[in-house]
């Protein structure tokens, strides 16, 4: 009889299941990292639609893919240099070196290849790991996804400058969209645009008839073409746009200031009344209306 799996091993981190003492080769490396991308791809997929709890695994996969990637770029130099002492007598292969080490070295070979932003965003990702394996994690989830984000696109742009690793030829379809969102930094704060935009209209919706009608919560910016104008009270006009930060369009709610009607700011006329105020006035309090009918 087959020995059957605890679940822990089946729905657990993949991290740590290949034995540590494993010899490692510069293939294995690189195998390991991609897998390791596919898997916080697909945990910060999870994250998005909602399960934030995921955002804690993309966060230790996406590490450990940033450290097996930079070691397989060293071990490409020369395969003994990711060990801990490549000059001993006998070199211990289970001691290889860390992802600081490995960052020093290419920093050694030519100044700032890892840039000062880069290693800031480095240090973060450690303190987090570090945080979450000692359960001392608090999710600031905006933060995490746009340093996840801008530290991706980090890794890619290292990448592509200083080596011949292709990332996107092995990303499972599955998570290709997400590939996609964090190696784009416009559509990633597109999204993030659009998602705080939908909060807002979360937010602002009353989810019981009340007999009224209500203002709109979220219109189409015509600024930048995304549904993310939401209601605002910083705004002058009442709604800003979340991703361009546009505070105006023909389709804002109005009122006629002379009879009242709610319609929209684009089928109103401005004009200066007696008292030097501009005033709204609708289709007929315009004499539009009257204008047009004796035509
Ligand atoms: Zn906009
Ligand atoms: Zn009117």
């Amino acid at each position: 009889m087959q020995p059957t799996c605890p679940p822990s091993a089946v729905t657990g981190l993949n991290l740590g299941v290949r034995p540590r003492n494993m010899t490692t080769h510069q293939l294995d490396l690189l195998e390991n990292a991609l897998d390791s991308l596919a898997e916080a791809l697909a945990k910060f997929e999870e994250g998005d639609a909602g399960e934030s709890k995921a955002y804690k695994f993309a966060v230790l996969h996406m590490a450990h893919f940033i450290e097996l990637v930079f070691k397989h770029h060293i071990a490409q130099k020369h395969p003994l240099l990711i060990y801990k002492d490549p000059f001993a007598q006998k070199v211990d292969k289970n001691k290889t070196i860390t992802l600081w080490e490995a960052v020093n070295f290419i920093n050694n070979e030519a100044a700032d290849t890892v840039s000062a932003e880069f290693r800031t965003d480095l240090e973060w990702l450690k303190r987090l790991r570090n945080e979450i394996e000692h359960h001392k994690f608090t999710m600031d989830v905006p933060q995490v996804r746009i340093t996840m984000g801008r530290l991706f696109r980090s890794v890619l742009e290292f990448l592509e400058n200083y080596s011949d690793v292709e990332i996107e030829s092995h990303i499972p379809d599955r998570t290709m969209e997400t590939f996609k969102v964090l190696s784009d930094e416009y559509e990633f704060r597109r999204r993030d645009a659009i998602r705080e935009a939908e909060e807002v209209e979360e937010a602002n919706t009353s989810h019981h008839y009340t007999g009224e009608e209500e203002p709109p919560a979220r219109l189409d910016c015509p600024n930048c073409d995304n549904p993310t104008l939401v209601i605002n009270e910083d705004s002058d006009t009442g709604y800003r746009c979340t991703f361009c930060g546009n505070e105006e369009s023909d389709e804002l709610p109005a009122g006629c200031d002379i009879c009242g009607v709610q319609t929209t700011l684009g089928e109103l006329v401005f004009w200066e009344n007696e008292a030097g105020q501009t005033e709204g006035r609708c289709y007929y309090c315009s004499g539009k209306y009257h204008a047009e009918k004796d035509d």
